[in-house]
């Protein structure tokens, strides 16, 4: 019996963790559930799991899950109760699905309260992945990554030394815009890029797939999950996310994990982790998907990845900067208030105006967050 806590109970990875244990409900407890606003749902997910503790955005939102729950489960709010929600329950292992740099601080004391990590939440290991990682081998505790291309490395390296690992291959399947030409990205909406032609997340990331943000994201994520450089990890544009990323090794043997596009095979990995379960997904039928496509990335299409290459090899503060520039862009354009190719220019003018700080503590690195953010939604694009 694993006892488990959601955070981000109601998005994409969240509903899909939920959907995963409901599968198998004798093998796993609900101790807590977090989510923002999205009460009803809420509510209906707490009738079913059964947590002891849930967590949501405001007061007002507790008052009014309160009135649609029993009195057996605790009520709380605001980042303390996500806090309470990550750390103050008898959770073995944590998932981490809210979106964005706020998931650092309940991460973080997850960790410190001796959780495993169920990691989804990638913006908390580019923003301080020194400090995440180095918490977590003196707690002894371990992430387990959540996303796909994360997850395929980790089952590819699974008893492998990492001497003997060359490069790591991360996947990318180019987003909802991956056909058009820079020229062409002019004018699109935000309901064009919010359709991503393989999988269905959250907002925020699926804006982040067509930007290419969210590979940038992944590849500082992996350096720090798997200590690896970043001269050794690479990018390839991969149009149909069969192949969820991949691991060359010195003797040019590449080991690949495949699969269909169903996250409910990476979140339940990592909460089985070393055992495999059965999945609902569809088996995997290459001879129904008969030709896999790869090009090299381009860099000059996509300068955020490049940008993102740059900012982790800058490290301290940096990556933290990228991210929350990123967060506020992204926001930004999903309120219809600048257009699509905006966000690049926000994040690289974010990026180029603030100083970098080597080994930034936690305080520094909220600092940068939240001045890149100022920064970010100060300025009025000029393309
Ligand atoms: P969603 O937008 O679908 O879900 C976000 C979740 O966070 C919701 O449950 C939301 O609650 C909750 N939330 C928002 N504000 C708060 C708050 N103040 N306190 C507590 N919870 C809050 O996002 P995704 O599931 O798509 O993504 C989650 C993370 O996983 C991201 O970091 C993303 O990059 C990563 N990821 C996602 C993948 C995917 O397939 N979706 C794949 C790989 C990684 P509510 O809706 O109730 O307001
Ligand atoms: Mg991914």
């Amino acid at each position: 019996m694993k006892r488990l806590s959601i955070l981000g109970s109601t998005g994409s990875i969240g509903t899909q963790a939920l959907d995963v244990i409901a599968n198998s409900q004798e093998d796993y407890e609900v101790e807590a559930l977090a989510a923002g606003s999205r009460v009803e749902q809420l509510a209906e997910q707490i009738r079913r799991f059964r947590p002891k503790l849930a967590s949501v955005h405001s007061k007002e939102d507790a008052e009014r899950l309160r009135l649609l729950t029993d009195s057996s489960v605790k009520i709380v709010w605001g980042p303390e109760g996500l806090k309470e929600a990550a750390a103050g329950t008898e959770a073995d292992l944590v998932i981490t699905a809210v979106v964005g740099s706020m998931g650092l601080g309940p991460t973080l004391a997850a960790i410190e309260a001796g959780k495993d990590i169920g990691l989804a939440n990638k913006e908390t290991l580019v923003s301080a992945g020194h400090l995440v990682t180095e918490a977590a081998a003196k707690r002894g505790v371990r992430l387990l990554p959540i996303d796909s291309e994360h997850s395929a490395i980790f089952q590819c390296l699974n008893g492998e030394k990492t001497e003997a690992v060359r490069r790591l291959i991360i996947t990318a399947s180019g987003g909802s815009f991956r056909d058009r030409t820079r020229e062409q990205l002019r004018g699109v909406t935000v309901k064009e890029a919010l359709n991503h032609p393989n999988w269905s997340m959250g907002a925020k990331i699926t804006i982040d797939s067509a930007t290419m943000v969210n590979k940038g994201l992944e590849v500082i994520e992996a350096h720090w999950l798997f200590g690896m450089d970043y001269d050794r990890i690479s990018v390839l544009l991969h149009a149909e996310s069969v192949i969820h990323s991949m691991v060359e090794f010195r003797d040019n043997s590449v080991m690949a994990q495949l699969g269909n596009p169903d996250m409910r095979v990476p979140i339940q990995y990592a909460l089985t982790y070393p055992e495999r379960r059965p999945t609902p997904t569809e088996p995997l039928d290459l001879t129904k998907i008969g030709l896999l496509h790869f090009r090299e990335m381009d860099y000059e299409r996509f300068p955020l990845l490049k940008l993102a290459y740059d900012c982790g090899r800058a490290g301290g503060t940096l990556p933290a900067v990228f991210n929350a520039a990123n967060e506020t862009a992204v926001a930004r354009f999903l309120n219809g208030e600048i257009p699509f190719l905006a966000i690049e220019e926000i994040i690289a003018r974010t990026v180029e105006g603030q100083s970098r700080e080597a080994n930034p503590g936690l305080d520094e690195l909220l600092e940068a967050d939240a001045a890149a953010r100022r920064r970010a939604a100060e300025i009025r694009p000029e393309g």
